[in-house]
């Protein structure tokens, strides 16, 4: 409606001003700086066609698009994610007047931007909207660390019931269903089972009578400080919450498989992930026995021994005739990874610079795609990264595998990277949002612990807030003008 067009371009050209918006876009121009999104590294080949704004934003309005821009805007600035951090977990949140302030505020904020709703139906509706922009859904409770086994009982409830959910919602939107297994298996439990089968992968003879034959976790350059003396062996309660983690993982994998859609089991930090790795693929071996795998692991990139661990698992799941899923992501647990190994006097397991990683993100992917085009293997490419997107494109391209091949996807989080995911599924790629979902409160920990181990994501969107200028100088320029 032309009253519609009319209210929203003032309301634009008012807020537009304050944002340095009101320029002559570069492209306009007929200029090309370094700086342009638009020029740079943008081939006319490309498979990412990034250049067309207008048709990337086609089905976003200009509201969306704001308010997108100011969130980014407001959690790239450091000091703006330190004192929000300060102020979360300070104890004046203890005081319900402070909380009834502070709440309204993030509510328009960083939780509406990176949080899809309260519950599994506002975070259904979230998902129905992703649909609507041609991208599918990966809905997930954010849940934290369990600690005993009621806790990870009620937490398989909740993700039960968010793979419940997909009969509602309109067929093929919902991509993956996605689990933590620290909300399932007691993270004690978790820290003995990865010091044992890091002891073992020490000292081969040693006998861990409860581990059963599944694919290895540890390949021969993998870090085994963590552990310096034989552990103690677990305990028969430690062995039957094992035993229960198993079984929750199974019930998660069975609802998945009626439903028809895979599971992605996250990756946490190097203390646990041994034992995280193990109850994944102890699952794998029972329902990773068709042509798609049904579970998916993650490998982190930025860790030294990725590749060994990515090669052997695919090479081991292939012996086995089993298929083989995973999701390559670069890691999210810099911070932790590195004091634990200054703590200890050891080589940090990490890549020693970022360069590394990306490197080594890159080959994973590649390595992943060549097998999918060959062997029974598929992938989840999760990244913000817009080369790293490109290059996986390109590899797919040159592979001859088609773009819509359910054994390769992209997924980026809400809030995050909507650039790289929009340009991915204009180009026919299947590509994912993550959608977290919590009240306020329970997002709180999930927000604040995403901010503090991953100081650099929040920071690393400068493409896509170009974009959102550019798009946004475009259409004000068009209702000036028309
Ligand atoms: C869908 C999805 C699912 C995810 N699931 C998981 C998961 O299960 N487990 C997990 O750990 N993470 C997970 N992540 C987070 C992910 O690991 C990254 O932290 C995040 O996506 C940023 O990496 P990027 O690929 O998007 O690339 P970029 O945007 O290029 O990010 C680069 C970031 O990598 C970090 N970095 C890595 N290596 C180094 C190094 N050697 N030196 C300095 N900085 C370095 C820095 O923080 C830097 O900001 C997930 C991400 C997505 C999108």
């Amino acid at each position: 409606m032309a009253w519609r067009k009319v209210r929203e371009s003032v309301q634009l050209s008012s807020l537009c001003k304050g944002l340095g918006l009101t320029r002559t876009p570069v492209h306009a121009r007929g200029v090309t700086t370094k700086a342009d999104p638009f020029t740079t590294n943008n081939t006319s080949d490309d498979i990412l066609q990034v250049n067309n704004g207008e048709q990337l934003f086609s089905k976003l309005t200009s509201k969306e698009l704001l308010k997108t821009l100011l969130n980014l805007q407001l959690v790239a600035y450091e000091p703006v994610v330190d004192l929000s951090i300060k102020i979360l977990t300070s104890s004046w949140m203890k005081s319900p007047l402070f909380r009834a302030a502070v709440v309204p505020v993030l509510d328009k904020t960083a939780y509406s931007h990176f949080c899809a709703g309260e519950n599994v139906e506002a975070a259904s509706r979230t998902l129905a909207r992703m649909w609507e922009l041609g991208l599918r859904g990966v809905m997930t409770y954010g849940l934290e660390d369990a600690t005993d086994s009621d806790s990870c009982d009620q937490n398989l409830e909740k993700f039960l019931q968010v793979v419940r959910q997909t009969s509602q919602l309109p067929p093929e939107s919902v991509s993956m269903a996605c689990v933590k297994i620290s909300a399932i298996c007691p993270i004690q439990i978790l820290e003995r089972v990865s010091n044992l089968l890091r002891w073992q992968h020490v000292k081969k003879d040693h006998k861990l009578p409860w581990k059963q034959d599944a694919i290895p976790v540890l390949a021969e350059s993998s870090p085994t400080y963590h552990v310096q003396s034989p552990p103690e062996p677990l305990s028969e309660v430690e062995e039957s919450h094992l035993a229960h983690a198993h079984n929750r993982l199974a019930k998660l994998c069975q609802a998945c498989e009626s439903e028809g859609i895979p599971l992605l089991v996250d990756a946490e930090y190097s203390v646990v992930q041994p034992a995280i790795d193990y109850i994944i693929n102890v699952a794998a071996s029972e329902f990773n026995r068709g042509r798609l795998p049904l579970v998916y692991a993650t490998i982190q990139t930025y860790l030294k021994d990725s590749f060994p661990r990515l090669s052997l698992a695919v090479k081991s799941s292939h012996h086995r005739g089993l298929s083989y899923g995973v999701k390559v992501v670069r890691g999210a647990y810099i911070s932790r990874e590195n004091a634990l190994a200054a703590a200890l006097r050891v080589p940090s397991p990490i890549h020693s610079d970022i360069g590394a990683t990306h490197r080594c993100y890159n080959f994973c992917a590649g390595y992943m795609l060549e097998q999918a085009s060959s062997e029974d293997v598929s992938v989840v490419l999760a990244t913000h990264n817009m080369e790293s997107g490109r290059a996986a494109a390109a590899k797919v391209q040159e592979l001859g595998l088609s773009r819509g091949n359910p054994r390769v996807q992209f997924a980026q989080l809400k809030g995050m990277a909507d650039v790289l995911s929009l340009s991915l599924a204009h180009a026919g790629f299947r590509v994912s949002k993550v959608l977290p979902f919590g009240t306020v409160p329970e997002f709180v920990p999930y927000i604040v612990r995403r901010a503090e181990e991953n100081r650099g994501l929040l920071g690393n969107t400068a493409i896509d807030r170009q974009y959102l200028r550019a798009e946004l100088r475009r259409r004000l320029q068009h209702s000036l003008t028309s």
